[in-house]
């Protein structure tokens, strides 16, 4: 029977939420289509993640624990995903529209000779091919894709589907590989620890733009985004300037992401900014020119300058969860 292969990635031995909305699109999709859904895991002392998948509804998981993939290096990486697919004789292979998601598909898709839809936010079933729907320019147009080669490979983005649990009992295979050495191995990593969680995985974002001004002026938005529950994100100029991290850098040359509040702050709307967080469910922008882009996309906007607004909007909030 054909698969749908799942290429989970996991930081520290754990999966990233976004695994288990692909787990769940892999278990609907493979339901309409009769494939079974398989997940893979790559890399070192996975066991209670490849346990984990049974939570999802998902009743095989491959491990891949070779010392070539040490460091996520991509083309041993890429070799495995395509080595399980046709081992598991994939119709689809699934994974986040991550930064490591994009790159290993890419590769893998490229070694199977087929080719891929990046950043997919929704599909249909047609007859037995799926049609994959996919953002173009900056999210201006979508398109519907069709594979003419197989497998279909696709990367997800983070919240286009709803992750639902299923309780099923697990058969965990270790995969020996015939990997050929990584090119460019990667040797050590200098990791960056975030106190907050990952902005394409938060539900809840305070970002910033250059209306704040300078770095010293963030902790008007932290304090925002404490009194919130929320995660932190910037434009490009911000993260450029230095007065943020990279990490928090959203838009067309950063990330995308989804969440169900995007808080958006001194941030005009430019087209590469609104390509990073305009599929968020509810925005609200703040902005002192009413003419700002950003008001065209907005659920909510406020006109005012933002060092009086969040402010107020902190302590509003504040009493709010003080009262409750
Ligand atoms: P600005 O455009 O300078 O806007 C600042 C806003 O703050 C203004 O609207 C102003 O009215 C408002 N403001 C000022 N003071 C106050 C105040 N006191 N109270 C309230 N409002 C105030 N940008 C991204 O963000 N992400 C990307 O991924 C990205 N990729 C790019 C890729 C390319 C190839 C290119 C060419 C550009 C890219 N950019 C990207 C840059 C993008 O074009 C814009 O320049 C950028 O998004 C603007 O950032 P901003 O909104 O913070 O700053």
């Amino acid at each position: 029977m054909a698969s749908i292969l799942v290429v989970a990635e996991l930081r520290d031995g754990k999966h990233r939420s976004v695994n288990f909305e692909l787990f769940t699109a892999a278990r609907q999709l493979g339901a309409e289509l009769g494939h079974t859904p398989v997940a893979l895991l790559i890399g070192s002392g996975l066991d209670d993640a490849a346990e984990a998948v049974g939570a999802w509804g998902v009743e095989t998981a491959v491990v891949v624990d070779d010392p070539k993939v040490a460091g996520h290096s991509a083309d041993a990486v890429a070799a495995a995903i395509a080595d399980v697919a046709r081992q598991k004789a994939a119709a689809i292979i699934l994974g986040g529209a991550t930064v490591l998601g994009k790159d290993h598909l890419a590769r893998a898709a490229q070694l199977l000779g087929t080719s891929i839809a990046q950043e997919c936010t929704g599909w249909r079933v047609d007859g037995d091919a799926v049609i994959f729907k996919r953002p173009l320019y900056g999210g201006k147009i979508y398109a519907n894709v069709r594979f003419t080669a197989s497998p279909a490979v696709a990367t997800v983005r983070s919240k286009a589907v709803k992750a639902e649990e299923q309780s099923v009992s697990v058969n965990i295979e270790k995969a020996s590989l015939d990997l050929p050495e990584p090119r460019v191995p990667v040797t050590g990593a200098d990791i960056t620890q975030s106190e907050t969680i990952d902005v394409t995985e938060a539900d809840l974002i305070v970002s910033g733009g250059r209306g704040l001004k300078g770095p010293e002026n963030w902790g008007v938005l932290k304090d925002l985004a404490d009194a919130m529950g929320a995660t932190l994100g910037c434009s490009r100029p911000v993260s450029d300037e230095g007065w943020r991290p990279h990490d928090e850098h959203i838009g067309q040359t950063g990330k995308t992401v989804s969440p169900t509040l995007y808080v958006a702050c001194g941030i005009s709307g430019a087209i590469q900014h609104l390509a990073g967080m305009s599929s968020s469910k509810y925005i609200v922008a703040i902005n002192k020119d009413e003419e700002a882009p950003i008001f065209k996309v907005a659920d909510y906007g406020i006109v005012g300058d933002l060092f009086e607004v969040i402010p107020a909007m902190t302590k509003e909030i504040r009493k709010i969860k003080a009262d409750d």
